[in-house]
């Protein structure tokens, strides 16, 4: 294990859900060792997130990678009439590495009402096809979470059953996107949590060969369990597919305690996993690297691209003037207010 402790870590998936958080940033990266992160925007129907990642990206530079979110708050954007390609454009002109889509969660795709594969995010997808640009994109969920004998306590509180029949279920959504992949073949996708593919390794296996560009991050959900139930052809799974594998965890900065869960999730949980050959893989060094930063530095840049301090800000009063008077945005208006005055008071 000690061999590989040299390696420099990239957490290719990171959330934050607050002004505070952002500022706790730099504890997180300390605490789990992590020597860059890639601040992963979910929508919430704002632009707050996105301000969230300006704001890390503006207090650690050449430290965080960001992810940028859809903003779904712009007038007409669920009826097809917000050209989502040129949000991604101004995304990435104010310095976003990539973009991240959450839409193909079952409750965000039922908000939504658009299908993944619809002709409103054509533009977008086409656009960030030609560009190289990658995509983080979160689609289904465990396959439990639709059993109601299955889905466990903890999961019905977090609303996330969807057995109800009011949500599509995994292979409508998975069928969803394999629409869009013919479409869009050459998109550079790492899908979040593995894919939830893994409860069947050949099939984890044929989505990759049948796609060069898509990739899985190993960001913690169920699978981990899974994998150790046939540790030995899921290790040769992850030393065959090492350069389509990214490491990551879903962790947020927060309090003290929250600083020392994310730290045993990186530390004692999936790092021993791939490293440990006594009780995990046992990977080599050299795949290693690749899931641990290699991967996601090939798609995202050896660096995070810069912020444009001028463009971030007019991103941000933008939305601060449809915020205005908006109820439902009140809190995220208050929220960016903030952001902005310590991004202009530097
Ligand atoms: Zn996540």
């Amino acid at each position: 294990m000690t061999s590989c402790s040299d390696i420099p870590l990239t957490d290719c998936h990171v959330h934050i859900h607050s002004v505070e958080a952002v500022g706790r940033l730099g504890a997180l990266m300390e605490r789990c060792g992590v020597a860059a992160v890639n601040v992963a925007a979910l929508p919430k129907f704002s632009f707050v997130e996105n301000a969230f990642g300006i704001l890390a990206k503006a207090l650690y530079p050449g430290r965080v990678y960001y992810f940028g979110a859809l903003d779904y708050s712009e007038p007409g954007a669920l009826a097809g009439k917000v050209d989502f390609a040129k949000q991604a454009e101004r995304l990435l002109a104010l310095g976003a590495d990539g973009l991240k889509m959450l839409e193909g969660k079952p409750d965000l795709r039922k908000q939504t009402g658009i299908a993944l594969n619809s002709p409103f995010y054509d533009s977008f997808y086409s656009y960030l096809q030609a560009n190289g640009i990658p995509l983080l994109f979160h689609v289904a969920d465990p396959v439990t979470f639709w059993d109601p004998e299955k889905v466990s306590d903890k999961v019905r509180e977090l609303g996330w059953f969807w057995g109800d029949g009011e949500h599509l279920s995994k292979d409508a959504l998975h069928a969803e996107v394999d629409g869009l992949l013919k479409k869009f073949p050459n998109l550079q996708i790492i899908f979040s949590h593995f894919y939830f593919q893994s409860t069947d390794i050949e099939k984890a296996a044929a989505i990759l060969d049948a796609h060069p560009n898509v990739n899985y991050d190993i960001t913690p959900g169920v699978h981990f369990s899974h994998f150790a139930k046939a540790l030995k052809p899921w290790a040769a799974f992850f030393a065959t597919y090492s350069d389509r594998i990214f490491f990551g965890s879903d962790n947020s900065p927060g309090d003290e305690e929250r600083l020392e869960r994310c730290r045993k999730k990186v530390n004692e949980t999936i790092r021993p996993f791939l490293e440990d050959a006594e009780t995990g893989f046992g990977l080599e060094r050299d795949a290693l690297e690749r899931i641990y930063g290699g991967n996601f530095k090939r798609l995202a840049g050896e660096r995070p691209k810069k912020l444009r301090l001028d463009l971030a800000v007019d991103a941000c009063a933008q939305f601060m003037e449809r915020a205005d008077g908006k109820a439902e945005l009140a809190n995220d208006l208050e929220a960016i207010v903030r952001i902005v005055q310590k991004l202009t008071a530097r």
